[in-house]
């Protein structure tokens, strides 16, 4: 599958747990004979434009974090672009789906999401849109943003209990006929991370649940990184998910 990283993603630009030392390498570590990476741009203030105003992109510069930010977002859109020819997958950071039009919290700066998102709508490749967002947390940026789109379904599971959870996510995909399924990738659920209720190999489960409904609708499906604390743990589950949402057949290049 195509991984969409860079060098730069290995910065400590803040002192927030997502931009934590090691936390890239722990994954990259897990991931890099399995996958491809791939090269990609920062996204263009265009691209952000779609859903931040002016204010906010300069808030952000202010903060010194533009040019990680733009950058996290531009993996965003590459992984979204590649999505409608074949499953993908955006490592990076700063996370976003904490952001939303003129705010942001939660160690996000932009929209990663809603930003990927509206350059496939604006450019007419997708009308319609699926967010399962699996992180720990409620991804408020994601539904103040995209949430009153009649475009966009986003599903925030929430449960208790790990079955429910994972049953509110496959009847959701089962049931969904989005011509792209974007998923808010976070592995802080994880049992041994900050939720402690989610396995590895459900986060296998789930990318295949994503695959198998993109493919059954005709439609394209990526990941991007949002929170996951656990360094020791967090390589693995991204794995997992990735090997989950890319085709079954497909060797790694
Ligand atoms: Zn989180």
């Amino acid at each position: 599958m195509k991984v969409y990283f860079h060098k730069d993603f290995y910065e400590v630009y803040t002192s927030d747990p997502a931009a934590a030392s090691g936390r890239m390498e722990a994954i990259v570590r897990a991931i890099e004979s399995h996958v491809t990476f791939s090269t990609f741009s920062p996204a263009t203030d265009d691209d952000l434009l779609r859903v931040h105003p002016r204010s906010h992109i300069d808030a952000i510069r202010r903060e010194g974090v533009y040019e990680i930010a733009a950058l996290a977002a531009g993996g965003a859109i590459a992984a979204a672009e590649t999505s409608l020819n074949e499953p993908s997958f955006a490592l990076i950071r700063p996370p976003g789906h904490h952001a939303s039009v003129d705010s942001c919290w939660g160690f996000c700066f932009f929209n990663n999401m809603a930003v990927s998102l509206h350059r496939l709508k604006s450019s007419g490749r997708i009308k319609t849109a699926f967010i399962l967002d699996f992180d720990l947390h409620f991804g408020d940026g994601n539904v103040n943003i995209l949430g009153s789109e009649p475009w966009v379904e986003i599903l925030n599971p929430e449960a208790s209990h790990r079955s429910t959870y994972l049953n509110q996510v496959q009847r959701a995909l089962e049931a969904t006929t989005a011509d792209v399924i974007a998923v808010s990738a976070g592995f802080d659920n994880h049992l041994e991370d900050w939720g402690g209720l989610l396995t590895t190999e459900d986060y296998r489960t789930m990318g295949a649940w994503v695959r198998e409904a993109a493919h059954r609708n005709g439609g394209g499906c990526y990941g991007i990184l949002e929170g996951g604390y656990n360094h020791a743990v967090l390589g693995e589950n991204v794995m997992a998910f990735i090997e989950g949402l890319g085709e079954p057949e497909a060797t790694a290049g």
